[in-house]
């Protein structure tokens, strides 16, 4: 298949603003490609030597993966407005350039898959003669875009997929959505039998990742914490050095997969605290993948991928005394135990292999 997918306008792919979903649509596109699909990449300006940075140049992907540059204003992330907030599209949107484009080439695509959290893109799906389906990164976050992928599921049965069950049980109807989980390259992730005597943080730097909770917990656990990641808000990070001055956590900047993956593998565990739904989190998977157990708050994606007692802990929500609990029984893990679980779970080949089956449920239904 000739197939378009259609990135985030939130920044361009490698930049960090996108989140999971940038290392999610490289990996997605690398999947097919090994199933001789051919890959075009619609993304803002910067994505193609973004896409460099995502992906070692070294692999073979990283040549025959085309890019697609929009130009054009980025729109507010969706996970800061309010519930009832309308959708708002700036001058020179890049999201509406992305729209544009996408209704001149769709002749020459067999299929589209819009990985962009946006109500455009989930208007035009009827008025596409390419069949134009979506990867819904998060869970239920406002009404105007609960309505719009409604609609979609409404009248295209098989155009939802998303990435976690807890995901799709935040949307009315949600059981018909297509749970699609995440995968990844496992041989860009190094198994690393031997930790420091630290913890990893990864993710980007913003309220709803409960970043505080880390901190809290290292801070009487009194191990040290390394932070990767997006510093998407740097007065939260402030605040958090000025509130926990005893916590011993040091940022170690946002990393390019590769290098992220051998920081990563030297923590004795992974910290997860997110507030809010998270709809997979992609550094569960990637902790798993170099041997690294994951302590996570039991709700949302993390709660399906982390076996508690065996790659991880999983802790009662917003619970810092859960945390600290679990850090003391990391050492009960096998380190092992959490690369099995990436192999047998989290492969390129299963996650090409899921999407190739949702793509013909898809296209047979068009
Ligand atoms: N990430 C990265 N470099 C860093 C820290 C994080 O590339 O230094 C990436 C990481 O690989 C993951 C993403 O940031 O793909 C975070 O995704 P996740 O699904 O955990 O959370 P989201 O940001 O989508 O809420």
């Amino acid at each position: 298949m000739k197939l378009l997918l259609w990135s985030t306008p939130i920044g361009f792919l490698g930049s960090g603003a996108g989140g999971g979903v940038e290392l999610t649509l490289i990996n997605v596109a690398q999947g097919l490609m090994q199933r001789d699909h051919e890959i075009t990449v619609l993304a803002p300006v910067g994505s193609a030597i973004g896409v460099q940075r995502l992906l070692n140049p070294a692999i073979a992907a990283a040549q025959d993966i085309q890019v697609l540059e929009v130009a054009g204003v980025a729109p507010a992330s969706a996970q800061h407005q309010d519930r009832n907030s309308p959708v708002v599209i700036p001058a020179h949107s890049v999201l509406g350039s992305m729209g544009q484009k996408v209704l001149q080439m769709q002749g020459a695509f067999d299929a589209i898959l819009n990985f962009a959290y946006d109500w455009l893109p989930l208007y035009l799906t009827p008025f596409l003669a390419t069949p134009l389906a979506h990867v819904i990164s998060m869970g239920s976050l406002s009404e105007v875009m609960d309505e719009a992928i409604a609609q979609v599921m409404d009248r295209f049965p098989q155009r939802i997929g998303v990435h976690s069950k807890a995901q799709s049980a935040t949307f009315a109807g949600g059981d018909r959505c297509r749970c699609l989980g995440n995968g990844l390259d496992l041989s860009r992730y190094h198994f690393n039998p031997h930790p420091q005597p630290c913890l990893g943080w990864v993710g980007r730097i913003t309220p709803e990742k409960g970043l505080e909770d880390a901190f809290a917990a290292v801070a009487q656990c009194q191990i040290p914490l390394k932070v990767w990641g997006a510093l998407e808000n740097p007065d939260y990070w402030q605040r958090l050095q000025a509130q926990y001055p005893q916590a011993p956590v040091t940022y170690g900047g946002f990393l390019p997969t590769t290098e992220l993956q051998a920081q990563l593998g030297q923590c004795q565990g992974l910290l997860m605290t997110p507030r809010w739904l998270e709809a997979f989190g992609n550094v569960a998977m990637e902790a798993l993948a170099c041997g690294v157990p994951v302590i996570a708050y039991d709700r949302g994606g993390p709660s399906e991928i982390v076996r508690s007692g065996t790659t991880g802990w999983l802790v009662e929500p917003d619970s810092v005394a859960g945390l600290v609990a679990a850090v003391e029984h990391l050492p009960d893990l096998d380190r092992w135990a959490c690369r099995q679980q990436a192999e047998a779970e989290y492969s390129l080949a299963a996650l090409g292999d899921r999407y190739e089956q949702w793509l013909q449920a898809i296209l047979a239904d068009a």
